[in-house]
């Protein structure tokens, strides 16, 4: 089989209340890999909040592309080593490590469907039934909105929910966290973000201020370029930090491990170089009692989980559109069937092209 051509594009798409508070859209960058057997890819990456998706689309378009055009698409090892170490110079992660991410997907894509088989299955399932928690809570949400949002999630299920922590004063964050809890109740348990927005001393005086409320965990409390910074914050607060959705790659992961600065770690398969990495990170830290909880994109994300015996939930932020994709997952009880299509399942909706291609 040999690779004879992607398209590549970006599509902008309208998130809906109260996300769109926060972040009026979403773009992904949509990578469609074509073959001489028929057989084609869908690849893309969710650029979260849009910011960046033109530039991921032309270095996939003008650096990566070229990489794959006539080579055999089941030798994803090889393409990826081969998109990896392109362009070190000038690339580092980031836009490059998006662009990648999304044709690594293509591929795994391709080869699923010519096994005939679900990524989860191909890879080895551990589970084709993964929990998930109900993420969003952020701050330009009123009390009513994070509360509103928090119950919908736990009307589907869902046992889990995680909000923000990203308000200055950490007393107006407590309370946002308590009163979620008080809607809530028993049944649901609770995770905070902080999104790299606090520095070693602030992070371990907020926590200090949550610390009874029996999180979960505690996510990017520092900058995730500083390991060193988020490990002291992991040694000296009582609850489990959680983070990686802005880490890249195996090496980063396995500072984050030695340093013991997480317990849960969340590579995103749009992010980390698609799902093999993802999946060479989840078994780094199989082997350190580390668990992984893959950052949003579920309906990608729940073929890793479901391979891996150390995957934990899978993040549900619930904001596409109906007419996005043939059939998104659905969550039934808080959990997740993982598609059984071959492939990873995912297919864009007839006319979903048409209607949110940038042009
Ligand atoms: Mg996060």
């Amino acid at each position: 089989m040999k690779i004879t051509g992607v398209e590549s594009f970006v599509l902008r798409i309208p998130t809906p209340k109260p996300i769109s508070l926060e972040f009026p859209e979403h773009r992904l960058v949509v990578a469609s890999i074509q073959t001489d057997e028929g057989l084609s890819g869908l690849g893309y990456s969710l650029a979260f909040g849009g910011g960046g998706a033109e530039a991921i689309q032309v270095y996939l378009e003008t650096r990566l592309t070229p990489l794959l055009l006539g080579e055999d698409p089941l030798f994803v090892e090889r393409l990826w080593e081969r998109m990896f170490r392109f362009d070190r110079g000038i690339k580092r992660q980031g836009v490059a490590a998006y662009a990648l991410s999304a044709l690594d997907i293509g591929l795994w894509d391709i080869v699923g469907k010519a096994a005939g088989l679900p990524l989860y299955k191909l890879w080895g399932a551990g589970s084709d039934r993964i929990p998930a928690y109900g993420s969003g809570g952020w701050p330009r949400y009123t009390l009513a909105d994070l509360i509103g949002e928090a119950e919908r999630y736990a009307s589907m299920g869902c046992r889990y929910y995680k909000l923000k922590i990203h308000d200055p004063d950490p007393r107006v964050n407590r309370q946002r966290v308590e009163a979620v809890r008080e809607a809530l109740g028993e049944g649901v348990r609770l995770m905070v973000d902080a999104n790299q927005k606090l520095d070693v001393v602030g992070a371990i005086r907020q926590a200090r201020l949550l610390e009874d409320l029996d999180l979960v965990w505690y996510e990017e409390p520092v900058l995730a370029d500083d390991i060193a910074a988020c490990a002291e914050v992991a040694r000296s607060i009582r609850i489990p930090v959680a983070t990686g959705e802005n880490n890249y790659t195996r090496f980063e992961f396995r500072e984050l491990i030695e340093r013991r600065a997480a317990r849960y770690l969340m590579p995103d398969v749009c992010r980390a170089n698609g799902f093999s990495e993802t999946l060479r990170i989840g078994r780094l830290a199989a082997a350190h009692q580390v668990a992984v909880s893959p950052h949003v994109v579920h309906e990608l994300s729940l073929h890793v989980a479901g391979a891996l015996a150390n995957g934990f939930l899978v993040e549900f932020i619930d904001w596409t559109p109906p007419d996005l994709f043939v059939e998104m997952p659905r969550c039934e009880d808080g959990h997740f069937r993982i598609p059984d299509r071959p492939g990873h399942g995912m297919a864009l909706a007839p006319g979903a092209e048409r209607k949110y291609r940038v042009r």
